[in-house]
């Protein structure tokens, strides 16, 4: 007997055979579509451009605009390029009319290549000449992921509408191979879930469930009633889990239970894939009823892999390329062997893996009639055709939509084409020899490589990524991933933790001055904003007395920490990050509570507190250096830092453990004492840190915490002259205050007063003309309604050129209406209440003020009745002299802003007092150059939401009102918690000196540290 391997070069060999006969190119279409796919494979930096050339082109107009964006993209280093684009160019210059029109019909034309037809009526002409062939079909719609349920809804009828055309339109039709023809139905249809409810969260599958399945069940019952089959496709990973949680679930209705024409998807390219695919056959064993798997390797490797990069989480596809592909056979083998309850398909343009399925198909006597081949439109044609040729089933996959919503399709498909390690670029482009390409995978993955090499590879957990271009040596610094609610575990285990800390809402929480904890009759309830009914905790209420036996702790706990060794200091912040790693759902639990944050908010929270520790541990280990200022003989200088005394740190409730914890640890880990006292609004929070520090082992005194009223304590430390430092986060008006107050020297006072103040903002994103709409939306709604708004960073004024004005509303506000508002202990919720009874107030009044100003374009209608819930909402109309455009409002409240032009969007946009954050939607690289040139924030966010920034990758704080341009979680905050200090010493004795001095010496310690 043969072995499997020349069983499958056996096969190979006779498709590659049957491929040369027919030397047809293997992307159809000749001449412009070739040599850019040709110059792509060439030249990587291309490559980028043309990609990103193409997917704005269907969205722009006029042929100035497309031959401004051509120049753009391409002119300034033309020389390296082919002529094509250098002579396209300098026609495209002289006569715009001409070569503008020319230039979309041939990307048109490219794009055509890979989409079956516009609509229905469309692409019925192409099914019927693929019938002609032998290849039967499966239709898809293009333009996945809809903003809004409006758009969702759009898609539903879309789809059932088609099922009903593909059914009249191939009424005769019969089976291509006249044999187990009730395997498979003639009308074959693809949906993709994210086309069928716009608020699929991965926290939330069965809400996704819910809402997906009232779609889906009418187009499975009229696709049984017409014999027709649907499959379900696969997407991104983050929706992997809730598509098959779907799919079982609606089959097993009663209803579909005994339905065998239904399929669904499996990724090979997935680590979980054999697991999934094992579950999904027992779940199909037990339920009764054949059903089909499509196995392909998987659409999204790019997407996936840069995603989890800059998360830093472990991506969870395989990172080498044959890996996928011995899982690809791995789980072939697996739908073969069960056969009986699964109908596979094999969606694949790899002649090794088509010709690895033939043969494990003979071994095990399995019917070529029984299973599959499945091709996309526009590609591999010479493979359909020989695979039609040695008498296998050979279906298409066709999609149809218009260009710009199957631009991310279209860039998937030239990706592929042009990868570097696919399969049909090294046939078809390299002409790697057959024997090459019919290898068996498993030989080919190499032994001890985990991942791909980039410098971030979370394959290599100790590299150090862009945040620690300045660790020294034998530390690193990475952010900590956020939770991925995409996993079951992860959603029980969040369950778990709001069950447990319900369980103790109402504990008192004390004081702790000098490491003792003070627990006295005078309590402040703190409520949870979505039930106001419900206190979460009680914090212990300082008085003047606390804060002077506070201040006398710290200032004695001061004299002994300043000379304790950076070393020691930075470790004690890496043991509290590991505490807030270890706590981590239980935090967010109690966030949720107290400050009505989301899931994915309070986990990014907790996050944000792990990185201030481990990032500024890291800094401080840098700064702690002192450092040769020249190299001089005879004398050397050491620059240096110490301590400034007593730090003050004032925290808003916003993000209530992140900023405390970023302001105290830059504090301690600096060598000065802290004072923190945390916002009324979110004492639990506060004292949740405090326990995390004191369980650390910071020594009495060095961290001190005093929740309390802003007005009493926090007012008479300010002033104190024993306080050395000031670290403030929150209101404008109190921030100024304190940068007053601070101001003032008072008797007794040793130092001038450190203020670091980071302040509110107003926050503009303009959104160019040939803005990419869904990202537009998308990231728009969630920064200005994410946390209700409430985040200094949030999205207040949107700023829209007049020619996409139209465009972009008519979407937007869709899609604000079709936001989850509610309580956040529920999964996927994106609005939750506002802080408390004031800010509902004063939010409420602005809106009355917006009603009056402005015209009122959206408004939520409902929300729920208990708790401080205020509807989204949305002003048109909006001037840049009224107060809902120049007032921080901190709320649910969006302005949009109509301008003429760029010019005009910057001056609005610069033209209020505040500096903090601000974004451009674009794809223009000029407007996109000249935007980060000239916007005024201090944090300026191209193509991506305004929020959420990253420790260590996006320093955050702003200037003008916004604050006093220091950067938490940058390389120089913690300088702002320290004095320099320069030491010199003549080493010159009688005119011998040392040659050189160190460029580092040890800290300047006395006494000497043990060793
Ligand atoms: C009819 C049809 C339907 C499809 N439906 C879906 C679907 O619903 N969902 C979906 O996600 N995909 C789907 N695909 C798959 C996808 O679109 C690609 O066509 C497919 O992954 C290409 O694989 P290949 O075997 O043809 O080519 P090959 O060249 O052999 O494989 C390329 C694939 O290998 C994987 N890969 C690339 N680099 C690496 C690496 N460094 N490490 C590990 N793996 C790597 C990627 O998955 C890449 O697509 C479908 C494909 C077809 C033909």
């Amino acid at each position: 007997m043969r072995s499997l391997q020349s069983e499958v070069e056996q096969r190979g060999t006779r498709i590659f055979e049957l491929v040369d006969k027919y030397p047809e190119r293997p992307f159809s279409k000749a001449g412009f579509y070739q040599r850019l796919m040709a110059l792509s494979m060439h030249d990587e930096r291309f490559k980028t451009q043309l990609f990103q050339f193409v997917a704005v082109l269907p969205s722009l107009r006029g042929s100035s605009e497309i031959i401004q964006h051509l120049e753009e993209y391409f002119s300034d280093d033309n020389e390296g390029f082919s002529p094509l684009i250098g002579v396209g160019i300098r026609a495209a210059r002289l006569v715009p009319w001409i070569s503008a029109p020319v230039l979309r019909w041939n990307v048109s034309e490219m794009a055509r290549q890979f989409i079956a037809g516009r609509n229905g009526n469309d692409v019925i002409a192409t099914l019927r000449k693929r019938r002609a062939q032998k290849i039967g079909f499966t239709v898809d719609v293009l333009g996945e992921a809809v903003v809004s349920e409006t758009e969702a809804d759009e898609h539903a009828v879309f789809y059932g509408d088609l099922l009903e055309k593909l059914a009249r339109e191939t009424r005769e039709w019969t089976d291509l191979l006249g044999k187990n023809v009730e395997l498979f139905p003639v009308v074959n249809l693809s949906v993709k879930i994210s086309a069928l409810y716009s608020q699929i969260s991965p926290a939330a599958p069965a809400d996704a469930i819910a809402h997906v399945s009232t779609k889906l069940r009418p187009l499975f019952r009229r696709a049984r009633e017409l014999g027709a089959f649907i499959n379900v496709d696969m997407e991104s990973y983050a929706l992997k889990n809730t598509t098959l949680e779907l799919f079982k679930t609606i089959l097993s209705e009663p209803e579909f239970k005994d339905w065998p024409h239904a399929g669904i998807v499996i990724q090979a390219y997935l680590r979980d894939s054999e697991a999934d695919l094992r579950d999904l056959i027992e779940w199909g064993r037990a339920r009764g009823t054949r059903f089909a798997v499509r196995l392909v390797k998987g659409a999204y490797w790019d997407y996936e892999t840069t995603k989890s990069g800059q998360n830093g989480s472990n991506p969870p596809v395989f990172l080498q390329k044959p890996e996928s592909d011995a899982n690809f056979e791995k789980l072939t083998r697996v739908l073969f062997e069960n056969n009986s309850v699964v109908t596979p398909a094999f969606g694949s343009h790899n002649i090794r893996s088509i010709a690895h399925a033939q043969a494990v198909a003979d071994e095990l006597g399995i019917d070529p009639g029984r299973f599959e081949f499945q091709l996309l439109y526009g590609m591999a044609g010479p493979i359909k055709r020989a695979l039609v040729e040695m008498g296998y089933r050979v279906r298409e996959y066709c999609p149809i939509g218009e260009l710009l919503p199957g631009m991310a399709y279209l860039v998937r498909r030239l990706l592929e084409n042009t990868s570097n390690e696919g399969f049909l670029r090294a046939k078809f482009a390299e002409n790697v020899p057959a024997k090459e390409l019919l290898r068996d995978p498993k030989e080919l993955i190499k032994p001890g490589v985990t991942g791909i090499e980039t410098p971030s590879s979370p394959s290599r957990p100790n590299q150090k990524n862009d945040a620690s271009l300045n660790a020294t040596a034998g530390h690193s610094f990475r952010n900590a991933p956020l939770v991925s609610f995409i996993y079951k575990d992860s959603q029980e285990k969040m369950q778990s933790a709001l069950h447990e800390v319900r369980k103790r809402l109402g504990e008192k929480y004390p004081l702790y001055i000098g490491g003792e904890k003070i627990l006295t009759d005078n309590l402040t309830p703190s409520f949870n904003p979505a039930e106001p009914t419900e206190i979460v905790g009680y914090g212990t209420e300082a008085s003047i007395d606390e804060a002077e036996r506070a201040v006398k702790a710290a200032r004695a706990a001061f004299e002994k920490w300043r000379w304790t060794s950076v070393e020691e200091r930075a470790q004690l912040l890496e043991r509290a990050a590991d505490i807030l790693e270890r706590r981590r759902y239980e935090l967010s639990a109690v966030e949720i509570f107290e400050v009505g944050k989301s899931w994915s908010e309070a986990d990014g929270d907790i996050r944000e507190a792990i990185d201030f520790c481990t990032f500024y541990a890291q800094q401080m280990r840098r700064l702690g250096r002192p450092k040769l200022t020249q190299q001089v003989p005879g004398e050397e200088s050491y620059h240096h830092y110490l301590p400034r005394g007593v730090a003050f740190v004032i925290a808003p409730w916003n993000f209530p453990i992140a900023i405390l914890c970023g302001m105290a640890a830059a504090g301690v880990v600096t060598g000065n004492a802290v004072i923190m006292k945390p916002s009324e609004q979110s004492i639990v929070c506060g004292a949740m840190l405090m326990q995390v520090f004191a369980e650390a082992g910071v020594p009495p005194g060095v961290l001190n915490f005093l929740s309390g009223h802003g007005s009493v304590i926090g007012a008479h430390l300010v002033d104190h002259k024993d306080v050395d430092l000031i670290a403030f986060t929150g209101s404008r008006e109190v921030g100024l205050k304190i940068w007053e107050s601070a101001g003032i020297t008072r008797p007794g006072q040793r130092e001038l007063k450190r203020v670091i103040c980071e302040m509110g903002g107003k926050n503009a994103m303009i959104v160019d003309a040939d803005a990419d709409l869904d990202e537009t939306i998308m990231y728009s709604i969630y920064a200005a309604f994410g946390f209700q708004g409430q985040k200094c960073s949030a999205l207040s004024r949107l700023i829209l050129l007049e020619e996409n004005y139209d465009r972009v509303m008519e979407r937007l506000i869709p899609a604000a209406a079709s936001l989850r508002v509610g309580n956040p202990t529920e999964p996927g919720i994106m609005v939750g209440p506002v802080i408390d009874e004031p800010a509902y107030r004063r939010i409420l009044e602005y809106i009355e003020i917006g009603k009056k100003e402005a015209k009122i374009a959206y408004q939520a209608k409902e929300v729920p009745p208990h708790g401080y819930f205020v509807p989204p909402t949305i002003f048109t109309d909006v001037k840049p002299n009224m107060r809902i455009a120049r007032e921080e409002i901190f709320g649910p409240v969006l302005s949009v802003l109509k301008v003429r032009d760029l010019d005009e969007a910057l001056e609005v946009a610069n033209g209020t007092d505040y500096a903090l954050t601000g974004g451009f939607f674009s794809r223009s690289p000029d407007n996109i150059e000249r935007v980060k040139a000239r916007l005024e924030a201090g944090n300026v966010y191209i193509n991506r939401s305004c929020t959420g920034a990253i420790v260590g990758r996006h320093p955050f704080g702003g200037f003008k009102m916004s604050g006093g341009g220091t950067k938490a979680g940058g390389e120089d905050y913690l300088l702002n918690f320290l004095v320099p200090r320069v030491v010199t010493e003549n080493t010159s004795r009688h005119g011998f000196a040392p040659e050189k001095s160190p460029e580092y010496r040890d800290e300047f310690l006395w006494p000497k540290p043990q060793e």
